[in-house]
């Protein structure tokens, strides 16, 4: 049973799309080194992207440090993120990927220090930041 999602691409055509680091994370379920992403210590203002298909996943406000060497979000775009079950490792994680193209981003933790209590622990080459156009 594969589960379809808005956009549908071969796995030939994302290694074409994808740098060999996003395909490993996103296609792959890789994680990058802890503290090597490019986003891990990025706090601008603007939004972040789905790296595979473009979807907006975060906004910049809800970006926090949370020192655990990946970029950490309190909370994401409404919908935009699918949850999934990961019993990987001998743990009980919740996997998350883009709802509209089912690429893998990270996974989310209800230890958040703030409201929330989420944290949204995202590997940096699955997520493009843009400044906000208005
Ligand atoms: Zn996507």
């Amino acid at each position: 049973m594969v589960k379809k999602y808005p956009i549908e691409r071969s796995e030939a055509e994302w290694r074409k799309q994808l740098s060999e680091e996003q395909y490993r994370v996103l296609r792959e379920k890789g994680t990058e080194a802890p503290h090597s992403g490019k986003y891990n210590l990025h706090f601008q203002n603007g939004e972040y992207h789905c790296a595979a298909c473009h979807t907006k996943l975060f906004e910049s406000d809800q970006k926090f440090e949370s020192n655990c060497g990946w970029p950490s979000f309190d909370n994401a775009i409404e919908g935009a993120i699918e949850y999934v079950q990961d019993r990987s490792f001998g743990m009980i994680r919740t996997e998350i990927l883009c709802a509209n193209c089912g690429s893998h981003l990270g996974h989310v933790f209800d230890d958040g220090p703030t409201e929330t209590g989420q944290r949204y622990c995202v590997n940096s080459a699955s997520i493009e930041f843009e400044t906000k156009s208005k």
